[in-house]
């Protein structure tokens, strides 16, 4: 079992990893919320595969609401109705909603106690590989808008965030590779020693039936490394934009297709490749440590194919730019394990390198 401390100017606490956490789960909720009336937010889906071994240590069954999985649901009328549902059931401050499932229902959930009664407690028990290393650490919460992703939301951060590594190995493959792309950038951002052990134990993790101990090993160090950058920069202002390694462009490819072509990490997969060219061409990195970093990416792939070309990848990111007055931060690779922000990347920059990528 790792414990990893999350501690920000506005909250601490911890994100408990350990193997078979699940059918402990009533335990561990109890020691973090004694008393609290619980109410579990979970997908059918989600449901039907782990509700028994979910169930197996309450004593009573808790309240469980649902809401239909899919990033098309992570919509404001999705938080109302639960909204409503909670209060019926009369919900209240003393009231504990433990959202089990992936980061669309993890970022619901989060607002939803972020604004039910001005906030309550909840907790984030993630069930996707994504969800474990990336989207439950860090306290962002919200929902979409039509105009874009997560443009309504809160930091507002867990009682805890219990990983059940185990959760993975009902997860389709390729949702698996998906969240393996946030931890192949979080070895290339902050870790060497998760790096080589992503290099050495490719075949282990991807197996049909993936190797729980690498699994966790994998998730533990990620989270570290997730960890100690929310720790010293709570809201983005700074430090914690390197943990947007290969998401400027992978942003604009999940645009350009309309959020329906490629899964998030396939994307930022995508991204990393340009990012490890723009950093090649300004000679940051040697060609042997691209070629170590992208062979990384690309044997977490595969990454599919899509439409669009590098002009108009480019010209999208000026929506990221104008987003932060004019300036549009990219995180570069100086060498494995560590990382440059700058803000003077050029188009013309961008547009070689994702020329090169494609
Ligand atoms: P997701 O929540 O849509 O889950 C992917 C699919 O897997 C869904 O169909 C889900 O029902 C299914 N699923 C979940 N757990 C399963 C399991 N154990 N076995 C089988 N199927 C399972 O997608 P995701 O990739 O987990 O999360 C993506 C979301 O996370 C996006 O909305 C993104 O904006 C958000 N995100 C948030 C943060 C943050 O800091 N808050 C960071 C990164 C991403
Ligand atoms: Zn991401």
């Amino acid at each position: 079992m790792s414990s990893i401390k999350v501690t920000t100017p506005t909250a601490q606490y911890e994100v408990v990893i350990s193997p078979g956490l699940l059918r402990t789960l009533h335990r561990r909720v109890r020691t973090l919320s004694p008393k609290s009336r619980l109410f579990v937010i979970t997908s059918p889906n989600i449901w039907k595969l782990w509700s028994k071994p979910f169930l197996a240590s309450f004593p009573t069954p808790p309240e469980v609401l649902f809401l239909p999985a899919g990033e098309s649901h992570k919509r404001l009328p999705s938080v109302e109705r639960l909204a409503e549902q909670l209060a019926q059931k009369g919900a209240d401050r003393d009231s504990l909603l433990i959202a089990f499932g992936g980061g669309v229902l993890g970022d619901m959930t989060g607002f939803l106690a972020a604004i039910y009664m001005r906030g309550i407690p909840y907790l984030q028990v993630p069930t996707t590989l994504l969800a474990q290393v990336d989207s439950s650490v860090g306290g962002k919460t919200g929902v979409n808008l039509a105009a874009g992703k997560n443009l309504i939301g809160s930091f507002h951060h867990p009682l805890a965030t219990l990983v059940d590594p185990e959760l993975c190995l009902t997860l389709p493959a390729a949702e698996l590779r998906s969240g393996l792309q946030e931890s192949v950038k979080a070895a290339i951002i902050r870790d060497p020693k998760l790096f080589r052990f992503l290099e050495t134990k490719t075949e282990a993790i991807l197996a049909k039936k993936p190797d729980v101990k690498a699994l966790t090993r994998v998730v533990t160090a990620s989270v570290q490394v997730k960890a100690n950058v929310v720790n010293i920069d709570e809201r983005e202002s700074g430090p914690r934009m390197i943990l947007n390694f290969g998401h400027t462009i992978g942003h604009t490819i999940e645009s350009a297709t309309e959020y329906k072509v490629l899964l998030h990490g396939q994307a930022i997969g995508w991204g990393q490749i340009a990012a490890l060219h723009v950093s090649l061409n300004r000679g940051l990195i040697t060609q042997a440590e691209f070629d170590r970093m992208a062979t990384l990416v690309y044997a977490y792939g595969p990454l599919p194919p899509f439409k669009a070309t590098a002009k108009k990848l480019v010209a999208l990111t000026a929506s990221d730019k104008k987003r932060r007055s004019g300036r549009r931060a990219f995180v570069l690779t100086t060498g494995i394990g560590s990382t440059e922000i700058v803000f003077d990347v050029t188009d013309a920059e961008l547009l070689t390198a994702t020329q090169s990528m494609l």
